[in-house]
């Protein structure tokens, strides 16, 4: 369970974007598809790979950067097309936009790591009046290991300069708890901070 206490001496909250503060309407088996189908045309092999993200570890593995520049264009064309219709998931919209108003949280920064296009995070934070809250943002093309790995929480830790116990993350996944697990930051679902936000505040 989450309460006040999960928040001591945080100095900074990172959230996952997609499930987590918005729900992206992607066709994402659509996506994986057109992925599988240009993997085998370039490369002459199959992968059955069961997440985007298993494409491109094996892209990296083949150190083929040109091939993962251009499926960051792909992800990022196909998010973007359908970025209307992203719906808020409006308590975690209120409570970023009401942080500073909490007593213990005023002094918080806030970050993004998240598996989507750094353009869709934007733009998808812009929608509902909150990129601004955010200094600091690490997306699909920022790291070249994904999720469950940690790649991207290091790289938040070392931007701000804290340490690992200064950290929470909020995703809507096993495996965000897995990445935060692996990272050694605190890793909770948004779900029970949702539950924290409903019975506490009525912003
Ligand atoms: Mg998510």
């Amino acid at each position: 369970m989450l309460d006040k206490s999960s928040f001591y001496k945080k100095k900074i909250i990172i959230f996952d974007l997609d499930g987590t503060i918005v729900d992206l309407d992607v066709d994402w088996k659509y996506l994986k598809n057109i992925l599988r189908n240009r993997y085998h045309a370039k490369y002459k092999e199959y992968c059955e790979f069961r997440s985007i993200s298993d494409c491109l570890n094996q892209i990296v593995k083949k150190k083929d950067e040109e091939e993962l520049l251009e499926i960051f264009k792909i992800v990022e064309d196909f998010e973007i097309k359908t970025i209307d219709k992203t719906k808020p998931i409006n308590e975690v919209i209120s409570f970023i936009k009401n942080i500073s108003n909490i007593p213990f949280l005023n002094n918080i920064k806030l970050a993004i790591f998240s598996l989507n296009t750094r353009k869709t995070i934007i733009q998808a934070l812009k929608l509902f009046n909150v990129s601004n809250r955010f200094d600091f943002i690490i997306g699909k093309e920022d790291v070249r290991y994904w999720k469950p790995n940690p790649e991207g929480l290091l790289k938040i830790r070392s931007f701000f300069g804290v340490e690992t116990e200064d950290m929470i993350y909020f995703g809507d996944t096993e495996r965000d708890l897995i990445t935060g697990k692996n990272a050694n930051i605190d890793s909770v679902l948004i779900y029970d901070l949702i539950e924290f936000i409903v019975n506490n505040y009525n912003f």
